[in-house]
């Protein structure tokens, strides 16, 4: 039997590789983006609660109506934007199914997709396996920022969607109010829709704030906005995100979602709806994961790595131009084996990697494993 592949060239994720060669040599994970603490004892009690009290079947297929209403209040009360309860948002199983459940909505055979790289790694499958071309247009060193005549040249009668994400996985920059205008500038009289993946929109540091392309009423009209509780509530294992869009928009959404998986998790959405009147947990956030940004960083000052400041996201991104120039694949791979400390190189974050020296850290550790992994780096 031949068996042919729709991903002829895409191999297992990066994250599943990385976190097993950490596990298969005993080594510090500062890989996949996961926190090694637990998440809150009073949410895991609600959803407990939940569970007893019997709400362990299918939840309405758009998401539990309270839930629904938490959000969006929440989204108004953030970026002055508002959807509409009934129509303009869905719960997804995470920020994964929600980007693959757009992109599928509305990327059509031989519609282009302006990604801009690196890109995390589920847009471009999501855009092929639907026949749609991704445009590749790289970010700008060193502050990983857009090159909006770059967007202007590669925009063509066929672009059907821009992806952006902010902050940025993998590199930590974060888009400002003036890329937002030019995305409106660009984007003003086009079928172009924007799919913004905010999954990591509560942690900001140095006193920034979070820009929701939502805050932007004409660029709301043509959006899919894209978050996630996995980051908020330190759990990404319970995969709940979200998806808001005017309605023109959500109908398409839903008719893939329901196809895909209907309806998500019915007693982690009671429990994270109650959760959202603590309004303080997200709230706090960027200010907990900065001192560990801030803890990291001081205890690797005199390493021979380099770096910018994350601006945002729990990842740190460190040049090793300093200790080696072999690809960053490899020196990812000799650090697991030699070292017992595993990062994520970020060649694979691209279509066509340019040449560079740059591992990907996550800091959503505790200090003891922050301590420990930093030992390593200040040895190499
Ligand atoms: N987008 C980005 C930029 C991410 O970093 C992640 C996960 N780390 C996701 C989407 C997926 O989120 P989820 O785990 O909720 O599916
Ligand atoms: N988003 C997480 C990261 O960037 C990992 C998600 C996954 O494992 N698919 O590390």
């Amino acid at each position: 039997m031949t068996v042919k592949s729709k991903l002829s060239d895409v191999g297992t994720s990066i994250f599943a590789v990385m976190s097993k060669l950490a596990n298969d040599n005993d080594a510090i994970n500062l890989s996949q983006g996961f926190p090694d603490f637990n998440t809150y004892d009073d949410l895991i009690d609600l959803v407990h609660y939940y569970m007893k009290r019997g709400d362990n079947q299918y939840a309405p297929m758009p998401g539990v109506f309270r839930l629904r209403e938490k959000i969006i209040k929440k989204i108004e009360r953030q970026y002055n934007a508002r959807y509409d309860v009934d129509n303009e948002i869905t719960v997804t199983a995470g920020a994964t199914q929600a980007l693959f459940t757009a992109i599928t909505a509305f990327v059509n055979e031989g519609d282009e997709v302006i990604v801009f790289e690196p890109a995390y790694d589920s847009y471009v499958p999501a855009i092929t396996l639907n026949g749609g071309k991704p445009c590749f247009i790289p970010l700008k060193t060193p502050d990983f920022t857009i090159d909006w005549d770059e967007v202007e040249k590669n925009i063509t009668p066929r672009t059907r969607m821009i992806i952006i994400n902010s902050p940025h996985n993998p590199t930590g920059s974060m888009l400002s109010k003036e890329d937002f205008k030019e995305l409106e500038r660009l984007t003003r009289g086009t079928n172009i829709l924007i799919l913004s993946d905010e999954v990591y929109e509560y942690i900001v540091f140095d006193g920034n704030k979070h820009t929701s392309i939502s805050f932007f009423p004409k660029l709301k009209e043509r959006s899919l906005v894209v978050s996630s509780f996995g980051k908020t509530y330190h759990t990404t294992g319970w995969k709940l995100g979200y998806c808001v869009a005017p309605k023109k928009l959500m109908q398409e959404f839903r008719k893939i979602h329901q196809f895909i998986v209907f309806a998500v998790n019915t007693p982690v959405q009671m429990a994270v709806a109650d959760y959202l009147d603590k309004e303080e947990k997200y709230l706090e956030l960027s200010g907990f994961y900065q001192a560990k940004r801030d803890y990291f960083l001081n205890h690797i000052k005199n390493s021979r790595f380099k770096y910018v400041p994350a601006k945002g996201t729990y990842f740190q991104l460190l040049d090793y131009s300093a200790i080696a120039k072999e690809k960053d694949v490899l020196f990812a791979e000799r650090m697991v084996k030699e070292f017992h400390l595993a990062s994520i190189p970020i060649s694979v974050f691209y279509n066509n990697a340019p040449k560079q020296y740059f591992l990907r850290f996550c800091f959503a550790k505790s200090e003891e494993t922050l301590h420990a992994a930093a030992e390593i780096l200040n040895k190499m």
